[in-house]
């Protein structure tokens, strides 16, 4: 098994990327894909995440090395931050509209959408991580989120699920599908884990291998998510960017 696509890497415009978008495609190139997401932070993670008046500057570049990258077919996407229970992402419909493909997750180093709902998500996933009787009421409101989330927009793929949040799976994967979103397998988190991916094949979701870059040599670097997959029975056709080597 082996990966055509990588839809799931960070630039500089992430506070945390290391290579220029130009750099970004090279190093895919490099490894042989064929389509490339830039996929940076969205603009509610604290430090790291893209900045709004960025957008356009972004979206232009990606369109200029497009045609100058003849072999590789470079996507506009953001990794947008899931900020309420309600399933509301740091991203406006303006945004979302200039996008190639919506990923969307969870990460503690984002600014909630209401102050009080989103310190309580924060709050209980830190507690949840201390104290186990609160990881029910934590993986509720978790799994809530996610599942608003997919409901409310268009989301390509659910990036890293069960990382940095503890959620039900079998719920997220039966939204998931019923949403046409692909759960991430995801390279440098570890999650999905084996257990994880097993349980949302059940529900007969779709799932996606990537490398979460953020620097360009781990672009295509999906070696341990692979391993994941096979080890949990998935085959390539479950995949969306994955084919027989
Ligand atoms: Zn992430
Ligand atoms: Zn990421």
């Amino acid at each position: 098994m082996k990966i055509f696509a990588d839809y799931h890497t960070h630039s500089t415009y992430s506070g945390d990327g290391k290579g220029t978008i130009e750099e970004n495609i090279i190093a895919a190139k490099k490894k042989g894909l064929r389509i490339l997401g830039i996929s940076d932070h969205g603009p509610k993670h604290l430090g790291y995440g893209v900045r709004k008046k960025d957008i356009k500057k972004i979206k232009k570049e990606i369109e200029t090395l497009n045609k100058y990258h003849t072999e590789i077919d470079v996507k506009f996407g953001i990794e947008a931050n899931i900020i309420g229970v309600d399933g509301t992402l740091d991203l406006d419909e303006t945004i979302k509209a200039e996008l190639d493909i919506l990923l969307a997750g969870y990460h503690f180093g984002s600014i909630p959408s209401k102050l009080i709902e989103g310190t309580k998500i924060h709050f209980y996933n830190y507690l949840g991580s201390l104290v186990p009787t609160f990881e029910r009421r934590v993986r509720f409101l978790n799994t809530e989120s996610v599942i608003q989330a997919l409901y409310k927009n268009d989301i390509y793929i659910l990036t890293h699920p069960g990382a940095k949040a503890s959620i039900d799976t079998k719920e997220v994967a039966k939204a998931a599908v019923e949403n046409n979103t692909a759960l991430e397998i995801n390279s440098s988190h570890g999650h999905m884990t084996v257990e994880y991916i097993r349980i949302a094949m059940k529900e007969g979701a779709k799932f996606v291998i990537s490398s979460d870059a953020h620097r360009p040599k781990d672009i295509g670097e999906v070696d341990k998510g692979i391993k994941r997959a096979l080890d949990a029975g998935l085959s390539v056709d479950r995949i969306i960017n994955a084919e027989n080597s």
